[in-house]
């Protein structure tokens, strides 16, 4: 659906996105992930024909948007981050207004019909004769996300689509998207992790400029997380445990952590590559009779994966 080859931004002598390729396929929700400034919304603003990359091609829907860009704008819907309304215009007809622009059908039935649907879809269809001024941030959003999804386009481009608004609305939003995600390629930016990891099949990591990592939430995780890292709770004296964790020859590092439990020590354990440090652990503390009370796997957070990426990865106190 979207092939992007070596996309190339220069803003005068500061180079925004430098060399950026990545095809995505009908029906997937994809999320760019990158810190402020990395470069989202350039990349954002050459596909949806907004602004012209320096070099590179953007191939929309089998058209060339370079080449041919009515052709390929035509099946874009488009939420930027900043959106401007016309304050003074109704609902529906702020919504007729972009019918008109995106050039969808002149017949009025079926005009009213698509628009109502769309309000229903969005959550506004009991607003929609409201002025645009008088509604919330929230409800404001939804009539950007309404105007995005006139004329049933193929791609839907949301830039930071739920920045300022409250969290019972940042729940709602996030719910659109994945619907929208039933019937519309969606790319969707975002610096926040969880919502990447919530509603996207596949997450492209971009930091300055360049792709940092692309992969579904899961499959980063497991390539980057750290599988080998356990919390462990042991009854007994620090000096025995640490004996022990020490002669199991399968731990990088280890940190202890504040006790929990009256009698017992806890650790965060990193094992060595290649060896399951459950296992040597689990034998060494049974061998040495002591009590081995809960040990469990450190599920890599996408948010580590991203500080490591990017190379912002702080060192714990080790041990
Ligand atoms: P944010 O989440 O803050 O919007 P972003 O990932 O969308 O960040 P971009 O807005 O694409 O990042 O910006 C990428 C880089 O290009 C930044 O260093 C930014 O300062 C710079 N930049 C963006 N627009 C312009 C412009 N019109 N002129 C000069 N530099 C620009």
């Amino acid at each position: 659906m979207i092939v992007v080859k070596d996309l190339v931004k220069k803003y005068g002598d500061k180079t925004a996105i430098d060399g950026i390729s990545f095809s995505i396929k009908s029906g997937e929700i994809v999320g760019l992930l990158g810190l402020n400034g990395a470069g989202k919304s350039t990349t954002m603003n050459c596909l949806t024909g907004y602004i012209a990359p320096t070099s590179g091609s953007i191939i929309i829907d089998g058209n060339d948007l370079l080449k041919d860009p009515d052709k390929a704008k035509k099946v874009i819907g488009y939420l930027p981050e900043v959106f401007s309304f016309y304050p003074d215009m109704r609902v529906v007809e702020y919504l007729d207004f972009i019918c008109d622009l995106k050039g969808y059908t002149k017949n009025k039935q079926a005009r009213k019909e698509h628009i109502e649907e769309i309000c229903r879809q969005v959550g506004i269809y009991e607003l929609r004769g409201r002025m645009i001024r008088n509604l919330s941030k929230g409800y404001k959003q939804r009539v950007g996300f309404a105007q995005a999804l006139i004329g049933h386009p193929k791609v839907l481009i949301l830039d930071e689509p739920t920045v300022g608004l409250d969290p019972s609305q940042i729940i709602e939003i996030r719910q659109l998207i994945r619907d929208s995600g039933k019937e519309s390629t969606v790319i969707v930016s975002s610096h926040i992790l969880s919502e990447i990891q919530t509603i996207c099949d596949r997450v492209i990591v971009i930091h300055d400029g360049h792709i940092a990592a692309d992969g579904s939430p899961k499959h980063l995780e497991e390539a980057l997380g750290n599988a080998n890292e356990v919390n462990i709770r042991v009854r007994g004296a620090h000096a025995d445990i640490d004996r022990v964790i020490r002669a199991t020859g399968a731990v990088r590092r280890y940190s202890r952590l504040q006790p929990q439990e009256d009698g017992c020590e806890d650790y965060i354990i990193v094992g060595k590559d290649g060896v399951d440090v459950r296992e040597k652990l689990f034998r060494g503390f049974a061998q040495a009779g002591i009590p081995l009370l809960q040990i469990y796997g450190k599920e890599a957070s996408l948010e580590n994966i991203f500080l490591r990426l990017t190379g912002k990865n702080e060192k714990a106190g080790d041990k």
